[in-house]
This record gives C-alpha cells, structure tokens and sequence, in this order.
C-alpha cells in the first residue's frame, strides 16, 4: 500500500487524487487535505457566481472523493497545523495543489491607499471566502477602475455592473449581492497597459458584456490596428478582437445606465487621493519592437474611487518549500520539487490556463510518482493515523467528508429561491455548523 497527501482541493488537486487513483488502484489511499472544511477551491471561491455552468465541473470531482480509496480532510493549514516535512515523513508523496491565492502587486505608488484592493480579495468578497468577508469595498462613488486585460478584469467589471435580477440563479454570496445593488457605481474603465491585439480575454467572457441589462461596453475603433491585420491572429483571439470591433461600432445603449469603457494603451503609473484612492494617473504608451508596452511620455487621469488590480496571482509560500519568487510558484522541474514532493496546477506553472488545464497537469504529475514509486510497491507510513494522532496532539480538529456534506445541505437549505446555496462566509460559522464551536 502506498499513501499520498494532495494538498488544496481545487481542480488541481483532484485531478491528481483521480490520476493516482487510476494509475494505483485499490494499492493506495489518497488523503486530499484543505484549509477549509468544504472543498473545490477555485471553483468555489474563484469562478464567478455568475458561471454556474464552470462550476459544474465539480461533479466530476464529487466521483472522487465518493471514491473508496481518496479522504477528504479539511479544516488542516499545512504550513501552519503541519508542517511539509511532517507530511513528507508521514505520507510517501506529497503534492502540493495551493493555487495562487495572492493577488499580484502593481509596484507603484499610491497601491496601499484605501480603495485600491486586489482581484483576489474583490473576488473572494462576492464569492463568499472567509478571509474577504469584511473587505467592504468602497461602492459610493460612481467611478471604479479596474486593471488587467485577462477574464479576472473581466468577472470584476461585469460583476460590478450587473443588477440584481442579473445575478438570479447565481451563488453570489448575501452581502455582496446587497452592497452590490446599493452601489453609485455609474463608469467602470478596464485599463489595459497593451492594445485590442494583446487581450488575455477570451470570447464567450467577453461577448456577455453587450447583453447586460443596465451596462453598456464602450470601445474607441481609433486603439485598433487596420482590419487585416486580425488574420494574423490565431482564431480565438480574432474572435475576441471582432466583439470588441462590434462593440466600438455600436454606440452605448443610452436607457442603459452603466459604462464598461475599455481604455487600450494605458499603463497606471501612481494612484492619488486625499488619504483614499481618488484616481489613476495613467501614462498613454504604445507597442514596441517586441510587442511590449512603451511609455509615449503623455500621461492623463482616470477618476475612480474604487480600483481593483486584476493582473494576476501568486502562490502562498510554503516553509521549507523552495519558491519562484518572479513566477509566484514553487521551484519546481516539470511538477517535482524535491525527493516525493511535488507541485500541480497553479503552484506548478503559475496562474494561467483554464480549468480544464489542470487535468493533463495533474496526469503528468501521478505518472511521475508511479515511475519513482510504482504501484505495487509498498510502505509502512503512518498517513492519516499519524496525522490525526499529530494534530490532535495540537488542538486541531479536523474535518471530513460527512462533516463537508452535512455544511452543503445546510448552505442548499439557505438559498435564496433559485440559488443552489447560500454559502457561510466565516470560519467558525462552518465549524458551528458542525457543533465544534
Ligand atoms: P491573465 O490572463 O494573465 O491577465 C493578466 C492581465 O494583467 C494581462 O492583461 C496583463 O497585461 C495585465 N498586467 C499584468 N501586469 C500588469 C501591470 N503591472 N500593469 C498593468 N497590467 C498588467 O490573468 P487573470 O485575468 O488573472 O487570469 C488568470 C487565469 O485564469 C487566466 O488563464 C484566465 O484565462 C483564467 N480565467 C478564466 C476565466 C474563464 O474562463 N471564464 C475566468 C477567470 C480567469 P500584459 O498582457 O500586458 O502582461
């Protein structure tokens, strides 16, 4: 028997726990061990509310975590409860599956005023992650920015332009959906430092802006390059390009309230405001030889008293786990970090790709550990005894699958009509449910 702790239950993280499965068996068990007494991750606190469909995935992921050889443990911070090198002498493999939790720093002036907050903490706000419950953004004024061209700028956007109907049969958690229909928010710009040609959006995100009920995209024809020069693109990316051409050749709906206005060629150079973010002096650039973005000196300022900094993730570092501190992930050579540790998902690459990425990633990483320790091999590791005995021996009390079960059907019988669940947005709210508090 062999046993093996994937840490962080994302799409990642199962991935691999169903690629070990089927390459061990009934010859290995597999503990799935996460922060939080529910599992899934990104799809529960990253994929917009407002995408059910993604979400949906996470019935694939149900089947493992039915499955008689993978445990879900949760309520367990490794790095905090456990150490990796207590893992790694309890288990024969360790795979690290953490996403990248942290929003990326923009490194300019001005970014520690208030207001100015990072996509992660905006979209775990909305998507109900305890640690965002009291981000309270600031929604009174009527202008907000967000930066980044990727589809994270693009949930930010759509979510603050959105009216209340718009999120029915959404899991946008209570607060923010409440916050959200009070908001003054009247000009949402979406700065981007490059032009339409270099958009990291995709298109069916980004087609959903020219059918919101209250929010009209605003494009200006003059950031594009001539027509033809769209053939050179590879086919998503044209398809992409040619929304955002419809969009500049329609002018904004005028019984439509909102602006979702794309400002192209616009790096921020400092944030400014009397003690709270007030505006973004941007700086106009222009592409240069490689297709970066080059500053042309003339600079102007964007008003908004709410910005959000959607230009990417980085991983949560780990004690005693090398770090990439450029790539915001673990050190690692295609997967493996050390002797049985190893990194998948967005701890592996860093934050890019689509769910489904994770898949061949997590694949990869399982025949990695079955050439290292083929199935049929066996050990005498402690595992879950061992972790429990060293956690209890902490005061941690972990959680397992009933007790995650028990949590859905509570948060399924607190959804408002049409809403698959009203989720908890505190700890110790999951943990009250579960009669630990
Ligand atoms: P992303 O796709 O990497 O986009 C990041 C954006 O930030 C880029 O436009 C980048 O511009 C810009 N940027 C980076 N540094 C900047 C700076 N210092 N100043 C100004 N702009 C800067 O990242 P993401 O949007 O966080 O998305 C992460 C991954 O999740 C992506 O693979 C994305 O497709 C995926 N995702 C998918 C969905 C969906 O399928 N519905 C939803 C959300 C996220 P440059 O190109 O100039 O560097």
């Amino acid at each position: 028997m062999r046993h093996f702790a994937v840490v962080g239950s994302g799409p990642a993280g199962f991935y691999t726990a169903e690629a070990l499965e089927k390459a061990y068996g009934d010859r290995a068990r597999i503990d799935i061990l996460d922060r939080y007494p529910v599992p899934y991750g990104l799809i529960r606190f990253g994929v917009a509310p407002d995408h059910q469909s993604l979400k949906a995935v996470s019935k694939r992921y149900d089947k493992t975590a039915e499955s008689a050889g993978v445990d879900f443990i949760g309520n367990v911070a490794v790095g905090h409860d456990v150490s990796v090198a207590e893992l790694l002498d309890l288990y024969d493999a360790v795979i690290l599956a953490v996403g990248s939790p942290h929003s990326r720093k923009l490194g300019i002036p001005g970014e520690d005023l208030p207001g100015v907050i990072g996509s992660s903490e905006f979209v775990g706000w909305y998507n109900g992650h305890p640690d965002y419950a009291d981000l309270d953004p600031p929604l009174s004024g009527t202008h907000a920015a967000v930066i980044g061209n990727g589809n994270v700028a693009l949930d930010c956007a759509r979510i603050l332009s959105k009216t209340r109907g718009e999120f029915d049969g959404s899991d946008i958690v209570n607060h923010a959906i409440d916050a959200l229909d009070a908001s003054a928010i009247r000009t949402v710009t979406i700065l981007g430092r490059r032009g339409p040609h270099q958009i990291a959006m995709t298109p069916k995100e980004l087609g959903e802006l020219g059918h919101l009920d209250a929010a009209s995209p605003q494009v200006d024809i003059a950031d594009f390059p001539p027509v033809e020069a769209d053939d050179a693109l590879e086919p998503g990316q044209r398809k992409s390009i040619s929304i955002l051409r419809e969009f500049a050749a329609t002018p904004p709906d005028a019984a439509k309230p909102k602006r979702m206005v794309f400002d192209f060629f616009a790096k921020p150079l400092r944030i400014e405001g009397d003690g709270k973010a007030e505006k973004i002096v941007v700086e106009r650039t222009e592409l240069d030889e490689k297709g970066g973005a080059r500053g042309t000196g003339e600079t102007y300022e964007v008003p908004a008293s709410l910005i959000i900094s959607a230009i990417g993730y980085s991983s949560a570092p780990i004690e005693g786990v090398p770090y990439d501190d450029r790539g915001g992930k673990f050190l690692n050579e295609g997967g493996r970090i050390a002797d049985r540790l190893y990194a998948v998902g967005w701890a592996r690459r860093g934050p890019s790709g689509t769910i489904g990425t994770n898949r061949p990633d997590g694949y990869e990483v399982a025949d990695l550990v079955a050439a290292a320790m083929p199935p049929g091999s066996s050990s005498d590791r402690q595992a879950a005894e061992g972790l429990k005995s060293l956690l209890s021996s902490r005061g941690v009390m972990p959680t397992d699958y009933d007790d995650w079960r028990k949590i859905e059907e509570t948060e399924t019988a607190n959804a408002r009509p049409g809403s698959p669940r009203e989720k908890f947005v505190r700890h110790d709210h999951w943990l009250e449910t579960l009669g630990r508090k």
